[in-house]
């Protein structure tokens, strides 16, 4: 199940462009493509792994849907678009891209001036139903937003950022070295391009600020350990007019007491007496949404498994259901009392069982046989 990550496999940042990938993909595949290493087995699995990767990343749709659910969106085929809500700003990034150059004069957001705020990951634990059937949960995390006292200017309120005087603003200062100019950050402002003489007291001059701030998420019903769900821009805010980080939230669904779960189906073991197990009957089984009745035949035997059918887990595609298996256990009693007993004998005799007789003759056999 360790399957590579495809941003990894084409060997880009999960911002690529869809230029870049194409590139990368171009790239990799004519090294690695078939006909250039005819027999190599090695080259042949990479070829196909990059093809995987370049048919998801290349569709904006499946890109979207692994960059959200990972490897677990792909599973099944089907790629439904789901149409959760995390709570979050699903459509800034479009919005951004189709209208940010024109309300911001042609420079694209983050790409020349200021830095992207850094993703964060949150690690959430959620219960085995919470996972079976979604859940809303309240996030409390901790992040850097931007400092309200300045405006995430980092400069006192009331006094201004200064362009540093050293690299008059460029960040960078050359030098002559033999034949050769050259570039190295600016010593002053530290490649900023700015110095503040008078910091933000609440943020010291970073402009940012550490805050609690609570967010609610929808965790879609189907999901399972080490699902990510992704946040666009709720991550932590850019400096100096960069765009935010994106959140990552990893699950970790709890174990359940009674319930197990395979892929979409959820496996439970009841125990029956053998009484039971032999004259049948009708029993109370758990499931997720309450106890059904099930008819156990007569002659039931130990392990027989019953299938119920759509009560397992939603697919988190939203398409279909698992079902649930029941495992039935017969129990056999550790403990007769002399009326109890004097009834499985009277049973034993009736079925032409000789008991005692026969427990004798093992044991001589077992003599016998081993001296
Ligand atoms: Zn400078
Ligand atoms: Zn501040």
């Amino acid at each position: 199940m360790s399957k590579r990550d495809y941003y990894e496999i084409l060997g880009v940042n999960r911002n690529a462009s869809d230029t870049e990938i194409k590139k990368a993909y171009r790239r990799l595949a004519i090294k690695y493509h078939p006909d250039k290493n005819p027999g190599d087995k090695p080259a042949e699995d990479k070829f196909k792994e990059l093809s995987e990767a370049y048919a998801v990343l290349s569709d904006g749709q499946k890109r979207a849907i692994y960059d959200q659910y990972g490897h677990a969106g792909m599973n099944s085929g089907g790629f439904s678009s789901g149409g959760f809500d995390f709570g979050g700003s699903p459509f800034e990034d479009i919005f951004g891209d189709i209208f940010g150059d024109v309300f911001s004069g042609g420079s694209r957001r983050g790409s020349s001036r200021g830095r992207r705020g850094d993703d964060l990951r949150y690690n959430l634990t959620i219960s085995f139903e919470d996972a079976a059937f979604g859940a809303e949960k309240t996030l409390q995390l901790p992040r850097k937003q931007t400092c309200e006292s300045c405006d995430g200017s980092g400069a006192r309120k009331g006094t201004r950022v200064q362009s540093c005087n050293t690299c008059r603003g460029a960040g960078q200062v050359r030098f002559q070295q033999g034949f050769f100019t050259m570039t190295r950050p600016c010593p002053d402002c530290r490649g900023e391009g700015k110095i503040i003489a008078d910091p933000c007291p609440d943020c010291h001059g970073s402009g940012l600020i550490k805050k609690k701030r609570s967010l609610s998420l929808k965790i879609p019903a189907g999901v399972e350990t080490d699902t990510r769900l992704k946040l666009n821009s709720e991550g932590e805010a850019g400096s100096q007019g960069g765009r935010p980080g994106d959140l990552y939230v990893v699950i970790t669904v709890e174990d359940h007491p009674i319930f197990e779960r395979e892929g979409h189906d959820v496996i439970c073991e009841v125990p029956i007496s053998f009484v039971q197990a032999a004259l049948g009957c009708e029993i109370e089984v758990p499931t997720l949404e309450g106890k059904v009745s099930l008819k156990v035949p007569t002659g039931t035997q130990s392990g027989k498994i019953f299938k119920l059918t759509g009560k397992g887990i939603v697919s988190l595609q939203g398409y279909g259901r698992g079902d649930q298996m029941v495992i039935l256990r017969v129990e056999v009693p550790t403990k007769l009392d002399a009326r109890q007993r004097e009834l499985l004998e009277e049973f034993a005799a009736v079925s032409g069982e000789n008991i005692h007789p026969l427990g004798k003759g093992f044991l001589d056999k077992v003599k016998e046989l081993f001296g």
